[in-house]
């Protein structure tokens, strides 16, 4: 296998890493396991007093007719979904305690199942409330759905939110998606605000448990304030908030290889930035109309207090643009986001590791994680020699901070999902780490790169003890 260590003695010339000053930050801390439970209950709760507001408003009763169980269960089945659409809004409005708990990947994971048993829900309520009020009438559940929509208060908007919430999910199934370019996807996706907006408000209308209960009516009250306030507030406001307190410009693009550049940026009180090495921002550069497009990129380098850098791998039509973006161009940002930072340290020894462009918040923490010689192994993966990035950089800030580095170049394991190169294929993943770093057991180890790659090592990790609560881990696709 070709492992390399990279040794003090071939270490480059200092001029790889600029002089920098690094000021004291507050890492962030690690979120409690306690968090994530009192998420998923709160969860849990939400739906559970959804169901006790419709047996109080007579759900239970209502099963004994045809026509009126039929309804009745419409009612419940369209309540869940509106509950569950207004917890998706919560989850995804990137409320710092919510974003640390989970992690954007893990988020976008739940929103996904919530949306389509939101979804499920939505579709089952219009079915059973046409035929429920049908049954009732004695006529066509087609024309009751048509009655419904034209004379029911709230009715056409909702039909209209609805409209936009069935676009958002059949583009969100995995085959559509695939077809469509990212951007326009997530585009469309943000037509489900305008969903949520007016398929909801038929319920204050219309709804029976609103309009009868006053504790259902606090309880939607309060849930559609807190969904909307927290999109007002973190999604909108905060990053306004932020763009604008320090102001960031671009200072520098540089190339580090023919498809990789790194876009320097400087800006007003960084220091007061609460971002961490390791952690991301969604980064809109202001040069014109594709501002709207918004690409997550981790630093690459520790933050400073004027300066900030990120690292971009040539992968498409917006990291491309980047190697042309103007030196002083205007920089918006979304964030800090991301779990990937000192502050989910447990122990004393810490190993890093990366593939491809996964290196990059990897670089960052190397560079101010607090750390004793020997500490620190930076185990690095490549297909070639050629695909190393900031390969310089890497070796200078380990020879500073005592760390081992080892590169690990080659193509992939035929026939067989592993974290290693072919080279390597006689030993068993754990073996081939273990090998690296023999005290694997008692360190934190710390994952970015390519999805399949980073399944491997962290399934290496696994059989190696270490256990799931000490591994942190960035997904670059979500
Ligand atoms: C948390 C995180 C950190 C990342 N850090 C880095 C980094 O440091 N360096 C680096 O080179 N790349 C990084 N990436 C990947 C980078 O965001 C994508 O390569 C880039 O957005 C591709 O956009 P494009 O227009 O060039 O390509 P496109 O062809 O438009 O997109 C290619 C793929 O990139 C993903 N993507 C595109 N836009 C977004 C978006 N706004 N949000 C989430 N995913 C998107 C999608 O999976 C898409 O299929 C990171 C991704 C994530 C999620």
């Amino acid at each position: 296998m070709t492992l390399t260590q990279v040794r003090p003695d071939q270490a480059p010339p200092a001029s790889a890493v600029a002089p920098r000053r690094l000021v004291p930050r507050r890492h962030p801390r690690a979120s409690s396991p306690l968090i994530r439970d009192g998420i998923g209950m709160a969860t849990w709760l939400s739906l559970l007093v959804v169901v006790g507001l419709w047996v109080a408003g007579g759900g239970v009763q209502d099963l004994t007719g045809w026509g009126s169980g039929l309804t009745s269960i419409g009612r419940l089945t369209g309540l869940l979904s509106s509950d569950l659409l207004l917890i998706q809004v919560l989850l995804m409005a990137r409320i710092p305690v919510v974003e640390q708990a989970y992690g954007q990947d893990e988020l976008a994971g739940r929103h996904r199942l919530v949306g389509f048993t939101s979804f499920n829900l939505m579709v089952a309520h219009l079915v059973l409330i046409s035929a429920g009020y049908a049954a009732t009438a004695g006529i066509n559940p087609f024309v009751q759905f048509w009655e419904m929509v034209v004379d029911y208060p709230g009715m056409l908007l909702a039909t209209a939110g609805t409209g936009f919430l069935i676009l958002v999910t059949v583009t969100s199934i995995r085959k559509a998606r695939k077809r469509l370019r990212y951007e326009s996807w997530h585009l469309l996706h943000l037509y489900a605000y305008l969903g949520v907006g007016l398929a909801i408000p038929h319920q204050l209308w219309t709804g029976q448990e609103f309009l009868a209960s006053p504790v259902a009516a606090i309880y939607w009250w309060t849930l559609w304030i807190a969904a909307a306030g927290a999109v007002l507030v973190w999604r909108l406001g905060l990053p306004l908030y932020r763009t604008l307190r320090h102001d960031l410009r671009v200072s520098a693009v540089v190339r580090e290889s023919p498809d990789i550049i790194s876009v320097w940026m400087r800006g007003r009180d960084l220091d007061r930035l609460p971002v961490a090495s390791g952690q991301f921002f969604t980064w809109r550069f202001l040069t014109g109309p594709g501002w709207t497009r918004g690409h997550p990129y981790s630093l690459s380098a520790a933050p400073t207090g004027d300066t900030l850098r990120i690292t971009v791998k040539d992968l498409g039509d917006g990291s491309r643009a980047l190697a042309e973006v103007p030196v002083g161009t205007r920089v918006a940002i979304e964030g800090p986001y991301g779990r990937l930072h000192a502050g989910a340290r447990s122990r004393p020894k810490v190993t890093l590791m990366g593939s491809g462009i996964g290196i990059t918040p990897l670089r960052a923490i190397l560079e101010d994680l607090p750390q004793r010689p020997g500490d620190v192994t930076v185990i690095y993966r490549a297909s070639t020699e050629h695909d190393l990035v900031l390969t310089r950089e890497l070796e200078q800030l380990a020879t500073q901070r005592g760390a081992r580095l080892f590169h690990v170049v080659g193509p992939r394991v035929a026939g067989r999902d592993s974290w290693l190169p072919q080279q390597a294929v006689h030993l068993s993943d754990a073996d081939a780490l273990r090998q690296l770093v023999p005290d694997i057991a008692d360190q934190d180890v710390y994952l970015c790169g390519a999805d399949g790659w980073m399944a491997s090592a962290r399934t290496a990790a696994l059989s190696c003890g270490v256990p799931s609560s000490r591994i942190h881990l960035e997904r670059f696709t979500w």
